[in-house]
């Protein structure tokens, strides 16, 4: 997908504060952090949304979230506490459709969510 930003990230295109990668994903700071700690952990295939995964994606899936834990830890929010969210099309305000888990931590987060 060459007109996908975070493919355009992950293919080093286009810069960004990269705080994790390996084979299948790579983890960023969001570029308009909604609290102190706010990374996106993304797979490096492009997927563009939770509506398309599919019963093999079950692996990576859950190595992103367990990469977003242990991110979770690196940056001290483990023990306060942390959201993760995947927003999914027009309603949760999906903006750029390539799957991304949000990783917010460091302040007291409301609920519900906006
Ligand atoms: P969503 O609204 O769930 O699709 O989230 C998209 C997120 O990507 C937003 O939190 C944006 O701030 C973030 N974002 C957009 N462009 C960039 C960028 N170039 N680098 C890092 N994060 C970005
Ligand atoms: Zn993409």
């Amino acid at each position: 997908m060459s007109d996908c930003l975070f493919c355009r990230i992950i293919k080093r295109e286009i810069p960004a504060s990269i705080v994790y990668e390996d084979e299948h994903m790579l983890a960023f700071k969001d570029i308009d952090p909604q609290a102190p700690t706010h990374l996106l952990v993304v797979p490096k295939r492009h997927i563009a949304s939770l509506n398309e995964l599919q019963p093999g994606d079950d692996q990576l899936v859950g190595e992103i979230v367990r990469r977003a834990a242990v991110l979770a830890g690196e940056h001290g929010i483990s023990e306060r506490g942390f959201r993760t969210l995947f927003n999914t099309n027009r309603d949760a305000g999906q903006t750029v459709f390539h799957i991304h888990l949000h990783l917010l931590g460091g302040r007291t987060m409301t609920w519900p969510p906006g």
